[in-house]
């Protein structure tokens, strides 16, 4: 199979939105009155971001999971993307679920692909997705204010826990490996939360990297601090409502331990952090419901420069928890965030 028969047959579809899509040598995206671009770009190397023998079809997905997430944390209604895709060969049992996995997950969020190009190389994904918001609405980073509540859609730290599983450094009862395998390899897009959240929240990012690292991106951006309350987070993993199924491997101490490290620090998680005001803790319940996910209050915002952590009581916790970098020394290699 030939480069142009590849794209001809997994990638090439009819444009529903766009005025021109494959085939050319650009796409064309119309652009409404009154409404601004949002662009992202992620990109996916193998043995870096996923393992080589990862299901094709979950790898599909995932690439563009985080991608719409970005749109998701912007508040960005997706419209299109354009994949860039280097393949060791061109293998039909590989590519058609691939592109399912991709395009399933792009119908479900009507976001169309216009274009890509297509080489021979080391497996590498690279997606940048376009979508749009009234000018002047997007969610940045940089809004946050001292008095805020802090807040994170969904369930963190799962993916991470199947990482430490999948590397051999725990084992996980295989119910609860499959479960959080599945947050690992198919993340959801929080797209409709951070639609509902345009005129609610101040700020919000997604959780690519961490918890602790992602809000911080939001704090030096607000120039801001905050204080999280660990004891509301340890709880954010799905996992954790499970100790007895972990029982011999860890103490009930070594459990809470892991559990916070996982939900702070773990990343891969693609859920939304964000900040609002105190007085719209009623419109943020209403956009977790349009949005179809649950959201955690977890901290607020202070004035005071820092991240403090504090157990129940409101005593410091030590914050030994640092969150992805590409380029510094860490103990994981594969299945790390985009
Ligand atoms: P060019 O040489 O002008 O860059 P290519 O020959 O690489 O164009 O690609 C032909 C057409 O197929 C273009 O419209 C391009 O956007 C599209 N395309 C290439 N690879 C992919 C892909 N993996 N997915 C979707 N569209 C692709
Ligand atoms: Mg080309």
């Amino acid at each position: 199979m030939g480069e142009f028969e590849l794209i001809e047959r997994f990638f090439k579809r009819p444009v529903r939105h766009a005025a021109l899509g494959v085939g050319d040598d650009c796409a064309l995206l119309n652009s409404a009155p009154g409404m601004q671009m949002a662009v992202s770009t992620d990109m996916l190397v193998q043995g870096r971001h996923f393992f080589p023998d990862v299901d094709p079809y979950t790898l599909g997905h995932k690439a563009l999971a985080v991608n719409l997430s970005d749109l998701a944390a912007c508040g960005a209604r997706p419209l299109a993307f354009t994949l860039a895709l280097a393949l060791p060969e061109a293998r039909s049992d590989w590519l058609e679920p691939f592109s399912r996995g991709l395009l399933d997950l792009a119908d479900a969020h009507d976001c169309e692909l216009i274009g890509g190009d297509t080489t021979q190389g080391p497996l590498n994904i690279c997606i940048t997705v376009f979508g749009e918001v009234p000018a002047g609405q997007a969610l940045l980073r940089s809004g946050a204010q001292p008095g805020d509540d802090i807040y994170v859609s969904g369930s963190l730290g799962d993916a991470y826990l199947a990482l430490q599983a999948m590397l051999g450094h725990i084992t996980l009862p295989p119910t609860l490996l499959a479960a959080t395998r599945q947050r690992m390899e198919q993340p959801t897009p929080r797209v409709a939360l951070g639609l509902a959240l345009r005129a609610v929240a101040s700020a919000a990012a997604d959780v690519s990297d961490g918890l602790l690292g992602d809000l911080g991106h939001i704090l030096k951006q607000s120039s801001v601090g905050a204080t999280v309350d660990t004891s509301v987070a340890m709880h954010l993993l799905a996992a954790y409502a499970d100790p007895a199924d972990v029982n011999g491997q860890f103490d009930q101490e070594q459990w809470m331990a892991l559990a916070l490290r996982c939900v702070l620090a773990g990343g891969d998680d693609y859920e939304l952090v964000f900040t609002a005001p105190v007085s719209r803790r009623k419109d943020v319940a209403a956009a977790a419901l349009q949005g179809d996910v649950p959201v955690t209050r977890l901290g607020r915002i202070d004035a005071a420069p820092g991240l403090r952590l504090v157990n129940a009581d409101g005593a410091a916790v030590e914050n030994r928890f640092a969150s992805f970098d590409h380029f510094a020394e860490r103990e994981t290699v594969a299945g790390c965030s985009a």
